[in-house]
């Protein structure tokens, strides 16, 4: 590990701890040459699903995007920036869960919300406001986008005067 004062790549581990809920081992390091200290975080990679918005475009589940989340909505809220961090600890561990390969950005949205709800009112009535008219934003677009795809109308048309089978065979 590089010290980030000197960019020396000697640096020594003089104390490694478990994080309470055991996803996380916080060491702390001390650099051989300018002896400064510093601390780093070792958490388990894990593969969380893609995100897919309302208009069907994929993304990489992004933390940081997470965090944007919660930090606007916590704005200037009396809330530790620990407790944001357990939140999306959670909500990744949910996420995983849910064991799918894809997941909608909304049920993401719904896992924030119950986040903030349960850590600060101002911060949820904040987000759910905002949250909720991007939501009718991107349904609207969906919406229009589904209208304009071509051949959205023929195949419904093939669909329904296809014949029934097997509906009279008795
Ligand atoms: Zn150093």
């Amino acid at each position: 590990m590089k010290c980030p004062y000197c960019a020396t790549e000697d640096t020594a581990v003089i104390d490694s701890r478990i994080s309470d809920d055991g996803d996380t081992v916080r060491r702390r390091r001390e650099c051989k040459s300018c002896v400064k200290r510093f601390t780093t975080y070792e958490r388990v990679e894990l593969n969380l699903p893609m995100v897919v918005k309302a208009s069907g475009y994929r993304t990489a589940y992004d933390r940081e995007k997470v965090r944007v989340g919660f930090s606007r909505a916590l704005h200037k809220r009396p809330v530790p920036t620990e407790y944001v961090d357990a939140a999306i600890n959670r909500l990744e561990q949910r996420l995983l869960a849910l064991g799918e390969r894809e997941v909608a950005s909304r049920v993401i949205g719904e896992m924030v919300m119950r986040e903030l709800k349960k850590m600060d009112d101002v911060a949820y009535i904040r987000f759910a406001s905002v949250y909720e008219d991007f939501q009718r934003v991107d349904d609207f677009r969906e919406k229009v986008l589904e209208v304009k795809r071509p051949g959205f109308k023929r195949t419904r048309v093939t669909r329904t005067s296809q014949p029934a089978k097997s509906s009279k065979s008795s």
